[in-house]
This record gives structure tokens, C-alpha cells and sequence, in this order.
């Protein structure tokens, strides 16, 4: 009898060992499946939730959907769509920060103020870019009224000159150089700003009464590491037509010490401007006699963009398209110089 009970007692904790195994077992599997399903039920969760940003942006096939911060590396189209031949919503100036929402192979889905749209990856980066320190001071030359009342020619000087010439005007258009200047120069500014430069115009408006002597002790007075004023030309000769840059020469009688600077930079910034632009090139030209650049303390150049008196320069220098190209001519010249 006691050897049966002890049989029964094994057979008893054997069939409990068999029985735990086998629900081990059981519900490892379970738990397997249970796991897949969760898998499964979340993989259905995220691909609605880029469905649902799909339908929210209307994201197509190869967009996947984003959340970070790009930026323009050049002028650029916002489009409507995501080809080239698609409705520009507006043109979007260099380094210009966006709210990335779907990335694609060749174009990224943003969001620029209001709008919702298409620019191509090749202008834009991940990566914010570097603050630029460096500070510009643009002239527009002249002002709506010349004074034709005088000022030392340069520092010292017995010569006296019209504190502000009248300047010229399109035979053509009718536009006053006065005008043409400071549309350029505000759309400079714009620009540089856009490219990190802080800038300083020596005048915003036309009512304004300041001479040249002014204008360059104010690019002083800003802190201004460059001055680069902006002029139109005028000929008796109709068919006189390019721009042309002018410095001081290395025997100016005031800023001799500035002509290698300013030299350069009168240079770069009318290289680039012929180059933005097709301007024929007539070069840099040294200039001892005006009283902006004798009176300068930093490099300086004038930017004679063209000649007003010239039917062709003068109709291309107020055509929208054709000024976008003289900016941003000018203010890659400006980088040249500061070798950005
Ligand atoms: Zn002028």
C-alpha cells in the first residue's frame, strides 16, 4: 500500500510539472500573438496618423511627413505645387527660416507666414546659418532737391563743391536718378539684410537735405565697415551705355590709404553686378575730385549702374525683373569683398 501512494505521489507531481509546462507554453504563445497584434495595431496607428497628415496636407505619394526648421540658401520660388512649371506663391529671400511639414525627394512641403507650399531641396538646408557680423552703409545718391550751396571737397581743402548735386534723369522713362537710387538701394537693403548684414542708408526718403560730406561721416558714425553708393550715369551720347565703379586713386590727397580697399571693393561689386545682370562693363575708374568718397574713412565705391541717358539702360534699370538682378549683383559683390 505505501509503495502504491508514494507511485500515486509522483505521478501526481509529475502530471503537475507536465501541466505547468504546458500552460507556460500556452501562454508564452499567447503573449507572442498578443505582441503581434499590438505590433500590428500600432504599425495601423502610425500609418493613419501620416494618412490623417496626408489628408491634413494634402501630402502626396514620396512625402513623408516632418516637423523641423529649414532654410533658404538663395532667393528662391515657394510654389503651389511640386514642379517648376506650378504657380509661385511668393519669392523667398536668402536664409529665410521655414516650418518644414513633409519632406520628398526633390521638393519639401513648408510653411512660410500664410502660405502653404513647394521648394525644391536644393535650396534649402537643415542647418541654421552662421549670424554675419559685418556692417554696410549704402548711399542712395542724390535727394529730391539738389543744394547747390558749397563744402570743403575733402578734408582741409580750399576747393569748394555743391553739397548735393541734382543729378540725372532716364531720357526715356522719365524716372529722376534720385528716385532710382533709393529704389535700388532700399531693395539692397533688403537683401544684405536677408544675407545677415546690418545696413545703414544714409537716406530712406527724397525731402531730405544731406551732402555728400554728411553722408560719409555718417557711414563713420554707424560704424560702417564699407560705404557703397549708388548712381546712375548720364551722356550727351545717347548710345553710351554700361556701369562703371569709381575709387579713390593711390594718390587721393585724402584717403590715398583707402585706394586698395576701396579698389577691391569697387571691383567685386561691379563684376557681380555685370555679371547678375549682362551690364556691359566699363571698369573701375580712379577718382580724387568727389566729395563722398574724400570725405570716406572706410573702403568706399560708387556704383554707376548704368546710364540713364541711354534708351536700352534706362528702360532695363526700371523693369522689376532686371532691378532684382541688379541687387542681387551688387550684394554678391558685397560678399565677394567680405569673402563669403
Ligand atoms: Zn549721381
Amino acid at each position: 500500500m505505501n509503495k502504491k501512494r508514494w507511485m500515486i505521489s509522483i505521478i501526481v507531481v509529475l502530471v503537475i510539472i507536465l501541466l505547468g509546462i504546458v500552460t507556460w507554453i500556452v501562454a508564452d504563445a499567447r503573449d507572442d500573438k498578443t505582441a503581434d497584434k499590438s505590433k500590428q495595431q500600432n504599425e495601423i496607428t502610425q500609418e493613419e496618423q501620416m494618412q490623417d497628415t496626408r489628408e491634413d496636407y494634402g501630402l502626396k505619394d514620396g512625402y513623408v511627413a516632418a516637423d523641423q526648421s529649414v532654410w533658404t540658401t538663395d532667393v528662391v520660388n515657394l510654389r503651389k505645387e511640386d514642379n517648376t512649371d506650378a504657380e509661385v506663391l511668393t519669392k523667398l529671400p536668402r536664409r529665410t527660416e521655414l516650418h518644414c511639414v513633409a519632406t520628398g525627394d526633390e521638393w519639401n512641403l513648408v510653411e512660410y507666414q500664410d502660405w502653404t507650399g513647394y521648394v525644391s531641396v536644393q535650396y534649402l538646408t537643415t542647418e541654421e546659418p552662421a549670424a554675419n557680423s559685418h556692417v554696410v552703409v549704402i548711399d542712395p545718391g542724390h535727394q529730391g532737391s539738389g543744394d547747390s550751396t558749397t563744402e570743403p571737397n575733402g578734408p582741409g581743402s580750399s576747393t569748394m563743391k555743391a553739397r548735393v548735386a541734382g543729378g540725372t534723369h532716364g531720357t526715356t522713362t522719365g524716372v529722376y536718378e534720385y528716385q532710382l537710387t533709393l529704389a535700388i538701394s532700399l531693395q539692397l537693403q533688403a537683401e544684405l539684410e536677408s544675407r545677415g548684414y546690418t545696413v545703414y542708408l544714409t537716406r530712406t526718403s527724397h525731402d531730405v537735405n544731406i551732402s555728400n560730406m554728411e553722408r560719409a561721416q555718417y557711414a563713420s558714425s554707424v560704424g560702417g565697415e564699407i560705404a557703397v553708393r549708388i548712381h546712375a550715369n548720364g551722356s550727351e551720347n545717347a548710345s553710351v551705355n554700361g556701369a562703371m565703379a569709381l575709387a579713390p586713386s593711390a594718390s587721393n590727397p585724402y584717403i590715398a590709404y583707402l585706394s586698395d580697399s576701396s579698389w577691391y571693393l569697387s571691383q567685386c561689386v561691379l563684376d557681380s553686378y555685370c555679371a547678375a545682370t549682362g551690364m556691359h562693363n566699363q571698369g573701375v575708374t580712379g577718382s580724387d575730385t568727389m566729395t563722398g568718397i574724400n570725405w570716406s574713412t572706410v573702403p568706399v565705391t560708387i556704383l554707376e549702374m548704368g546710364y540713364m541717358t541711354n534708351p536700352t539702360d534706362d528702360v532695363n534699370m526700371e523693369d522689376p525683373a532686371y532691378q532684382s538682378r541688379m541687387v542681387q549683383g551688387i550684394a554678391n559683390g558685397i560678399d565677394a569683398y567680405f569673402g563669403l
